[in-house]
């Protein structure tokens, strides 16, 4: 057992930042079949796994908040136990579902021709290595999204984030769109994707992407009248897409009763309305209360709940980070994955009502999409 969880380790690299012994012989093809057979039985009965990688830190600007420090932390709250599984790059066809050709070719030409860092506007820099390391995010987008669609929920931790990056344009840290990349690709192969997008800014990237569509049910709960100021109530999608996004924007300092009302009371029913194939989160912690970016009053144990209630939905979940900058990020995915494991329940029960503003918000939403 010893030699086969070694090559497991040895194939996959599925611990962060493990580096491989140079004197480990390479494997026959015989060999690597089997391990992967093996590899295969094993994970097909977890319930969850992760996606990260090394290759994220070639993008990277020490002092700025969306360094890969930020990934470290987000990390160091895996689980030993978690099964990790290398990045692996997605096509430029993949990436052009959502984003036009001609950004896509300035985005790689700006990257090559970049010595050390650029900028593409003041928020969002790039370096020589940028456009490799953002297909690699996406790519693992799409690999969490196909390991949801066989049932298993997985976790993508990656950067640069996505959600703000628009169909012929860079924004806020993101250059491509991780989660709008996965859904695109999955909808080839299924009826209907849900995507929730707990990040504490609107995504306003992936809620124009799909905003005609009503194959993509896309459902944000963010800070009112933050960066990138879009993301109000109204917003409801348009065309075939009518009633299809769905935003719930909150006022600074909400707590967990207050997310858990809009989820319970809007999201979750309207994802059961929805009846997607796989859901995939954009999960960005910048709602942390210690997060230097966001200022909502989410505890780390607070993501649990709010993975949970997803997971109660029977619906797979693909997650993918995006924001969350703050020194208890670590906490919070491990909250995460405890929220993504069978049959565990909540241990926290939520004595506070939620604010009389996200009372609300949640009263309107309810009406504007017929839940009521
Ligand atoms: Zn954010």
């Amino acid at each position: 057992m010893i030699p086969i969880l070694t090559n497991l380790r040895y194939m996959s690299g599925w611990t962060v930042g493990y580096e491989f012994p140079e004197e480990f012989p390479p494997l026959s093809k015989k060999r690597n079949f089997l391990y992967l057979r093996v590899i295969c039985t094993v994970w097909n009965t977890m319930r969850c796994s992760a996606i990260t990688g090394t290759q994220f830190s070639l993008h990277d600007l020490a002092g700025h908040p969306e360094c890969n420090a930020r990934l470290e932390t987000a990390c160091s709250g895996l689980d030993p136990g978690c099964p990790v599984h290398p990045p692996a790059a997605c096509s430029i066809g993949d990436v052009e579902r959502v984003h036009s050709r001609m950004y896509i070719d300035m985005l790689r030409e700006r990257c090559e021709t970049t010595a050390t860092v650029n900028y593409l506007d003041p928020d969002t820099y790039i370096t020589r290595y940028s456009f490799d390391v953002a297909t690699l995010a996406a790519g693992s987008a799409i690999a969490a999204v196909d390991r949801a669609l066989s049932g298993e929920h997985c976790f993508a931790l990656v950067r640069p984030p996505g959600h703000h990056a628009e169909h012929s344009r860079a924004m806020g840290f993101c250059l491509l769109n991780n989660a709008a990349v996965a859904a695109a690709y999955a909808l080839k192969n299924v009826d209907r994707i849900a995507i929730v997008d707990w990040d504490y800014h609107h995504g306003n990237g992936t809620q124009a992407m799909f905003y005609t569509s009503n194959r993509v049910l896309y459902c944000s709960v963010h800070q009112h009248d933050a960066f990138p100021y879009t993301g109000s109530v109204q917003e409801t999608g348009r065309g075939d897409g009518a009633g299809f996004t769905i935003n719930a924007p909150l006022h600074a300092g909400s707590a967990i009763a207050d997310y858990t009302a809009v989820f319970s009371e809007v999201f979750v029913p309207a994802i059961a309305r929805f009846g997607p194939d796989a859901i995939i989160v954009s999960a960005g912690q910048d709602i942390l209360f210690d997060d230097p970016l966001g200022m909502m009053a989410i505890r780390p144990e607070d993501l649990e709940i709010l993975a949970r209630m997803l997971t109660e939905t029977g619906t797979p979940l693909a997650l993918v980070l995006e924001g969350g900058y703050g020194p208890s990020h670590g906490e919070a995915v491990a909250g995460i994955f405890r929220g993504l494991e069978p049959g565990r329940k909540n241990g926290t029960e939520i004595k506070e009502e939620p604010r009389r503003s996200t009372a609300g918000t949640v009263a309107l939403l309810k009406k504007i999409h017929g839940l009521d």
